[in-house]
């Protein structure tokens, strides 16, 4: 059964759902809005403010106008503001939970047991980074009296995707503003809701106007004009390698840094040496996962040939049993795809993969459950057969993986490295030592040893390739990322 909707989620999507600006809630000035869309349903949950340039401007002249005020304060200072923030996500975490769920399909056990604790972690992370930080690091130079400065940036713009718009949205600007920089934020269209529910808590807890703003729109309109901002003195974009490039063009062109997590292909060297029960259940959680929309997941199943028919058999049956229905149904293991575009997209994949020869180990089937016909529903599927097919080579985004044989550890090797991506790749063997080896070998940000999808803060994540550039996220590194060096230097 699906569960009815908290009081504070159903007050809260009554909106009018708006802008964040210095502070305050704001329309569009042309009036504006779009549909928020429950992809359990197909229905609309509520409507949402759609902004552009306008609201662009005013949120970066807010954000312009905090910044003094946000980067003169002590490390100590920002710190405990961002434990006050991660303490009121964390009393809030069920309406969080219920509001990520509802927006992106997400089935409710996962957005509750995961996304929701892992951002309010995060938060704590790096307001404690913040804090133990050196903000003037002296230069040992011979005749001279030297330190390094660093300094918050100013203004930092940030672009979210889809598919995790609250941990992606943690893992971005809190470093920032931990760091003393102000934000501008831009969800994507498609789910803006946790972002404009931890805007709406950080006014609660009274953090100061303009330091966080958030203006929802298209890429075309506000991402665009968010991107191409002269105030804005740092970018960070989350999404597809296409829309990363015309991003880092832009700021290229300007001469703005930018950071760049764009999307994977992910593969997972399997030996014949594994538990296949136990790798069986995890590769299927790890196609299943977000409903398969989830970047750096194992898309390309690499298996060695004697466990091949065995470890397909068995994960077959684990994908079969995968619960698919609506995200609010706490016994949904998997809830729909995100949009009927996403949809449309995953099928579409899968037939044109087909017509080029790969074979349907496991085919999917769009399901109409009950009470909720209009929902975006997909069963798990395989497809197997030779790697140039296009389900092997692109990123289809959807609960499915492709699986190829190999004999040899260095044609494993080399068939992880055949694509331009580079996010992260996983090797499972009980021979730790080749595990280690395949590892070193595989090209990406990410290469994990008997799992896949690993996240821990203090872990550095990042992509290689076509997969990004410009630092990952989640590390110290991140926060570093957020302070300019300043040298200041005396010769004596
Ligand atoms: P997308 O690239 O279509 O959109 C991402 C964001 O960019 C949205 O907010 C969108 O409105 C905005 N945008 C679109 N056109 C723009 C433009 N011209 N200028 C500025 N902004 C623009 O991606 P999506 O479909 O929302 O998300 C899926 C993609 O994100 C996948 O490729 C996935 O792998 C990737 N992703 C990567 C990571 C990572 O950490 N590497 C994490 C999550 C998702």
């Amino acid at each position: 059964m699906a569960e009815t909707l908290r009081p504070n989620v159903a007050q809260f999507i009554k909106g009018p759902l708006q802008h964040f600006i210095n502070g305050k809630w704001r329309p569009s000035k042309d009036g504006a809005t779009d549909d928020v869309v429950d992809p359990s349903t197909g229905k609309s949950i509520c409507k949402v403010a759609m902004g552009g340039s306008e609201e662009i401007e005013a949120a970066v002249s807010a954000a312009q106008a905090a910044f003094h005020g946000w980067a003169t304060k002590t490390p100590n200072e920002r710190s405990v503001m961002l434990h006050r923030l991660a303490d009121t996500l964390e009393k809030h975490a069920a309406d969080l939970a219920q509001l990520e769920s509802l927006d992106v399909g997400k089935a409710i056990v996962n957005s509750e047991g995961f996304d929701i604790p892992f951002g309010v972690e995060g938060v704590r992370y790096f307001a404690d980074l913040a804090v133990h930080a050196h903000y003037d690091i002296p230069l040992g130079i011979k005749n001279m009296e030297a330190r390094v400065h660093r300094v918050p940036y100013g203004v930092c713009g940030f672009i979210f995707p889809w598919n995790f718009p609250y941990d992606l949205l943690i893992w971005g600007v809190m470093p920032a503003l931990a760091a003393g920089n102000t934000v501008v934020v831009k969800p994507s269209e498609v789910t803006p809701l946790t972002t404009l529910y931890v805007c709406h808590l950080a006014a609660e807890i009274g953090f100061p106007a303009g330091v966080i703003n958030a203006v929802v729109g298209t890429g075309q309109k506000a991402g665009s004009a968010l991107t191409a901002h002269p105030q804005v003195k740092r970018m960070s974009f989350t999404g597809s390698p296409g829309v990363g490039r015309m991003v880092g063009e832009v700021c290229g062109k300007n001469l703005k840094p930018c950071k760049l997590e764009l999307g994977g292909k992910g593969a997972a060297v399997i030996f014949d040496d594994v538990d296949i029960n136990s790798t069986a259940e995890k590769l299927a959680a790890a196609i299943t996962l977000n409903t398969g929309q989830v970047c750096c997941t194992a898309t390309r199943w690499i298996i060695h040939e004697k466990i091949h028919d065995e470890l397909v058999a068995r994960t077959k049956e684990k994908l079969k049993a995968v619960r698919v229905g609506p995200a609010l149904d706490r016994q949904t293991q998997m809830g729909p795809l995100v949009s009927r575009v996403q949809l449309e997209r995953v099928t579409r994949y899968i037939e044109n993969g087909t017509k080029e020869g790969a074979t349907l180990l496991l085919e999917p089937q769009t399901l109409r459950v009950t009470g909720h016909e209009g929902g975006f529903y997909l069963t798990p599927s395989l497809l197997g057969g030779s790697s140039d097919n296009i389900c092997c080579r692109e990123e289809v985004f959807g609960p499915t993986a492709y699986v190829l044989k190999f004999k040899d550890e260095q044609a494993a090797v080399h068939e992880v490295n055949s694509l331009s991506y580079g996010l992260a790749n996983s090797v499972w063997s009980s021979d730790l030592k080749r595990a280690h080896r395949v590892a070193e070998q595989m090209i990406a940000g990410n290469s994990w040893i008997n799992a896949h999808n690993v996240f821990a803060y203090g872990l550095p994540y990042g992509g290689a390739n076509l997969s990004g550039m410009g630092g990952g996220v989640n590390s110290p590194e991140t926060f570093n990322d957020y302070l300019r060096g300043q040298t200041i230097a005396r010769p004596l």
